[in-house]
């Protein structure tokens, strides 16, 4: 028994009614357990499907195997012990022509007590299940089910049923009820719109109390379709509002204009590249070098294929930066990483970066390299340099970020290798500039637009799609751990390449045997160790694996190397350039080795516990092989193909094979985003219930998003402030106090 719904929501904020104030306790208690605790987080909490009664099949119809939905009156139930030993619950219901069973076994009694109460002789229902049969006649097995409420029937009877997400103590009738507790009072209008009328008009949407209406109470499919058209399009639009203001206030803030200079560095650069830039490298450079020339700061995301050669492109940027007095900073993911790019650009510009060195060249700069793990001395000397200008590029981890780093002149930030959604860096590195400093992220895995669009908004974004002539191509193999033979194999193409002169990296995702296994997957996936149902051999680990290697008859004489993040710098370093040279030819490492290292020997990459990794992962691992004259070869190892536990590693193995399948970096993104929880694309505060982005798929609705945001921009044209439309800038504030900023941050 509720109170009634009319008398309280005139009182008080009627969306942050509280339920438990509308509803029975019990009803609102299980509502909270879903999620839903005010008016209007269950106006919002939006059916998971609709079941059409148009599509219900009569009785006499079906057909066994077929997946059905069908409504009868019960005639008979009983209940009764089978010889196993467990409880049967069995009703035949009828349409008025055909019977049909409905069977439901449990081990105890008690667990059919809800069917019994419900499925009464002359209750009326729907069922749904796949049709089976069972001593020649047909039946559905534990069906969903739903009393059909009498009342309602006549009128309703040909509604597409919503049906909600449920739990033990609510089911999605009881939630249908308590939505239409809150729905029932609301005139049109009551709700301010965030969606201003002529956007709703300009894109044929209904109002917002009609959709919710329709989207809890549809009469048609059309009505819930329409519903969730507007609904969706809401999502997108206050979303993508709030980014392109961001964007605005961003340009709208000044950076010194850094057109470059006849004759300087950027020129005696280009004059001494010994290889042609690609045509997609001459067409985004000139992009840069446009932006650079202006006062409204860049903001731009460089996506490129990995090796498809952004190091030059960022590299002839900064040239830019310097030639004009200013400096530029290069962050990079791992230590590793950073001490590469400090020697690529030093061995790219040769005398161009000896500056304060005999020998260099008259405008001459000089490259630094700022790492946490760097000795003091060193350290203090590289803050100097940043700090004086003497050092016009800084090259360097997050150290880069710290309170003592400060920089003479900071014109221009490139974020490198940013494949993993979400950073922080950028705003922390801008705040080192007197001015705004132009940005630049460079991104290896390519990133849908949708998600640019929502994930970096307030970017615009390039691509290089071309890869330099002269790459070899990748062949990708699944290999099954448990087939001896075939890992054999793996070790002798390990050595064949060693012997050859070429070099192989071995990946492992721990590096200790006695490391606890790294946090689960990063997809809906995660692996049933987490809940210790299923027992699988401990993951593999470099220290175990380098030693298993030594003994590995295939490979005797073969120097084996050791690479992880726990090592100094220094045997970081050693151990990195042993093997760039060949001298230790064989590589076993974590994952530091996953960007942007680049040794053109190296020919063979083997990634143990493959399934442990993510789809971006593994192709950046892969793009380690192949950047030389000599083919690549890719061996994904993995326990879960082959095995019998198909069914909840098939995600997993999809991946896999989709690695198998294509090195189109484009397609892997998207299956990518589709394995993923949504949460973790737009970040950690969108997921779980708590997201505001309940409709809305990035990875789906591109054509939504996309219109979004163009409507976005010419609202915000008109309106920068928001001032005419307070209901749309209360939707952007009501995001943002549910903790959405943390990833429109990152944006
Ligand atoms: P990524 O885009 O993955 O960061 P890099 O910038 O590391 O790629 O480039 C990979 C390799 O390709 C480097 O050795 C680089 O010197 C080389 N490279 C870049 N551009 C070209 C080009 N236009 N022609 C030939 N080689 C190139
Ligand atoms: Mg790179």
């Amino acid at each position: 028994m509720s109170p009634r719904a009319t008398d309280a929501v005139v009182t008080g904020s009627l969306l942050d009614q509280r339920l438990k104030t509308l509803l029975a306790p019990g009803t609102a208690r299980a509502l909270a357990a879903l999620g839903p605790t005010t008016v209007g987080d269950l106006l919002r909490f939006y059916p998971r499907r609709y079941v059409d009664p148009g599509t219900l099949t009569a009785l006499g119809d079906l057909v066994k195997g077929d997946r059905v939905v069908v409504v009868g009156e019960v005639l008979r139930a009983s209940s009764r012990r089978t010889s196993g030993g467990k409880s049967l619950f069995e009703v035949t219901i009828g349409d008025g022509h055909d019977e049909m069973r409905m069977v439901f076994f449990a081990q105890h009694a008690g667990r059919l007590g809800y069917h019994q109460k419900v499925l009464q002789r002359g209750c009326r229902a729907w069922f749904r299940g796949t049709v089976g049969q069972y001593k020649g006649a047909l039946e559905l097995t534990h069906p969903e089910f739903e009393a059909i409420d009498d009342a309602a029937l006549d009128e309703r009877a040909t509604w597409p049923k919503a049906v909600y997400p449920a739990s033990a103590s609510i089911d999605s009738f009881q939630v249908a009820k308590a939505v239409a507790t809150v729905l029932g009072p609301l005139h049109p209008g009551e709700i301010d719109d965030p969606l201003p009328e002529d956007v709703r008009a300009a894109h044929h949407l209904l109002p917002l109390v009609e959709a919710l209406n329709l989207v809890h109470l549809p009469h048609t499919d059309a009505d819930w379709r329409a519903a969730r058209q507007r609904l969706r399009f809401e999502e997108a639009f206050v979303l993508q509002t709030e980014l392109v203001r961001r964007r605005a206030q961003a340009a709208g803030r000044l950076a010194a204009a850094r057109p470059g200079r006849a004759g300087g560095l950027l020129e005696a650069f280009d004059a001494r590249l010994p290889f042609t830039l690609t045509a997609g490298q001459r067409q985004v450079g000139a992009e840069l070098a446009a932006e650079l020339a202006q006062t409204a700061p860049m903001q731009r995301l460089l996506q490129g294929e990995v090796g498809s050669g952004k190091t030059v492109v960022a590299l002839r940027a900064m040239l830019q930066v310097v030639d004009c007095g200013g400096q530029a900073a290069l962050l990079a993911p791992t230590e590793v990483l950073a001490a590469q790019h400090l020697s690529t650009l030093r061995a790219m510009l040769g005398d161009l970066a000896q500056a304060g060195q005999l020998g260099a060249a008259d405008q001459a700069t000089a490259v630094t390299l700022l790492t946490g793990s760097q000795p003091a001395a060193v350290r203090r000397q590289a803050l100097a340099d940043a700090k004086s200008g003497a050092a016009g590029i800084v090259v360097g981890t997050h150290a880069l970020l710290g309170d003592q780093v400060q920089f003479a002149d900071l014109g221009l930030v490139v974020v490198d290798e940013q494949h993993r959604f979400g950073v922080e860096q950028r705003d922390t590195l801008r705040t080192k500039a007197a001015t705004v400093p132009h940005t630049l992220v460079m991104t290896a895995t390519p990133i849908p637009r949708t998600v640019a669009m929502t994930v970096f908004g307030d970017l615009e974004t390039s691509t290089l799609s071309q890869v330099p002539a002269g790459r070899s191509p990748v062949t990708t193999h699944v290999v099954p751990a448990d087939l001896p033979a075939w890992m054999a194999r793996t070790w002798q193409r390990v050595a064949d390449a060693a012997r050859a002169g070429q070099r192989a990296y071995v990946v492992a995702p721990r590096i200790d045997p006695d490391d606890p296994d790294p946090p689960g997957s990063e997809y809906d996936d995660a692996p049933a160790d987490a809940a210790g149902a299923t027992e699988r051999r401990p993951l593999a680990s470099v220290v175990d694996v380098a030693a298993r290697l030594a003994a590995e008859p295939a490979l005797d004489g073969v120097g084996i190397g050791l690479l992880h993040g726990r090592m100094t710098s220094e045997a970081k370093d050693r151990a990195f350039a042993d093997f760039a040279s060949g001298r230790v030819p064989v590589l076993v490492a974590t994952t530091v080795i996953e960007v942007g290292v680049d040794v053109p020997e190296a020919t063979v990459m083997v990634v143990l516990d493959a399934d442990r990794f993510g789809i971006s992962q593994l192709h950046q691992l892969r793009g380690r092989v192949g950047r030389g004259s000599q083919p690549g070869l890719c061996l994904l190892v993995s326990s879960v193909v082959g095995s019998s536990n198909t069914a909840d590693d098939a995600p997993a193995v999809a991946r896999l094979k989709a690695l198998e399948a294509t090195t189109d970096g484009f397609e892997l993104a998207r299956l990518d985003l589709e394995q993923r929880r949504e949460g973790d694309v737009l970040g950690a505060a969108q997921s779980g219930t708590a997201s505001s982005l309940r409709l809305l798929r990035v990875t789906r609705d591109e054509d939504v998003i996309v219109t979004a945001r163009a409507a976005a921009q010419r609202l915000l044209a008109a309106d920068p402030d928001l001032s005419a439309h307070p209901a749309l800038a209360q939707a952007i504030a009501a995001r943002l106090t549910a903790g959405e900023d943390d990833f429109l941050d990152r944006a």
